[in-house]
């Protein structure tokens, strides 16, 4: 019996994910044998990080495999953007519950696909049958020291954003049920996120602080808060919004979404003035961190505080 699934095992992993090619030249061995090898160039240092995605909990049963595999490896590059990181491999964990040629062929499509994009290597993995959930464990470099933390934003620093606030948020209204008349952009970002790499190392030495946005601006831009031990202060009117998402707000009232909906994927990131020239003139600044704790949020001249509190699980 363990044979045999051995066996199936190790013909999913030779079929679907067994690259012959080995383009990034940090990978001295990649999938095949009990432990994968890396090199570490002089002067830099490991950046590893690692996300889960659940069905029914991280995305729909019924999800299209291939944006799926997409989305699990852009989540994760994601995370290492948001240090600055320039990725060089990533490790698959992938439950089952059944051998489903044509969901892995599709899975696999999309997952590899965004891997060549980046000259990341697969180069290792698990594959074990139970309910579907899929782990992916990221690597990338960075330069020794100069890794993008959250805990070291300075009162007086601007707040940027790398990219739309809420399209995401708005592309999960519309998977539950919400007509928009022009729903592909939003639908796009939310099934198919770009991990902000190439942003990610445009701001190493630039930036003070950064993070992606999983959980949201209001929940992530309070982990630098949190960890910064600072507060801030955003503009409403500085907000990038899509029309799409200025439509939504203008339909519902819903003007908090793009605040608190995740799963945008941009860098919220915080710029010393003195640095401020240096940022990619695709970012927005969007705010200031001031030393008084708490996000606070100028909307039509009025001060609003905002609850800083993303989706938690167990809670
Ligand atoms: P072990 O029993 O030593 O853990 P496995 O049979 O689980 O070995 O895996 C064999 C090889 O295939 C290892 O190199 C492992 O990293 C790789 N591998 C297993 N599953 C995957 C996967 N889903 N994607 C990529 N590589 C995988
Ligand atoms: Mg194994």
């Amino acid at each position: 019996m363990a044979k045999k699934a051995c066996l199936a095992e190790f013909g999913i992993i030779q079929r679907f994910f067994a690259r012959k090619t080995i383009t990034n030249s940090s990978t001295r061995l990649g999938i095949g044998d009990d432990c994968a090898l890396l090199a570490i160039p002089d002067g830099y240092e490991l950046a590893v990080t690692t996300d889960t995605m659940v069905e029914n909990v991280h995305f729909f049963a019924g999800t299209d495999p291939e944006q799926l595999g997409h989305k699990l490896l852009a989540v994760n590059l994601s995370d290492l953007a948001s240090m600055g990181a320039k990725p060089i491999s990533v490790m698959l964990a992938l439950t089952m519950p059944n051998v489903n040629e044509v969901w892995l062929t599709a899975f696999a499509r999309g997952f590899l696909t965004l891997a060549e994009r980046y000259g990341v290597d697969l180069i290792g993995g698990d594959t074990t049958s139970g309910a579907l959930t899929l782990t992916v464990q990221a690597m990338g470099l960075i330069p020794r020291g100069q890794a993008l933390l959250r805990s070291t934003a300075m009162p007086g620093d601007f707040i940027y954003l790398s990219g739309n606030l809420g399209d995401a948020g708005l592309g999960l209204k519309i998977t539950q049920g919400y007509y928009c008349a022009y729903p592909d952009l939003a639908l796009n970002r939310f099934n198919m996120p770009i991990p902000r790499i190439e942003t990610g190392q445009a701001l190493v030495n630039v930036a003070r602080t950064c993070i992606d946005l999983s959980d949201g601006l209001a929940s992530d831009l309070g982990h630098i808060l949190e960890q910064s031990q600072v507060g801030a202060s955003i503009n409403w009117e500085d907000l990038p919004l899509s029309d799409a998402v200025r439509n939504y707000i203008e339909i519902t009232g819903d003007w908090l979404m793009p605040l608190l909906a995740g799963d945008d994927y941009e860098l919220c990131f915080t710029v010393s003035p003195e640095n401020a020239a240096k940022v990619p003139v695709s970012c927005s600044k969007i705010g200031v961190i001031e030393a008084n704790s708490g996000l606070r949020l100028i909307k039509s001249g009025t001060i609003q505080l905002l609850k800083v509190k993303g989706y938690e699980h167990f809670s």
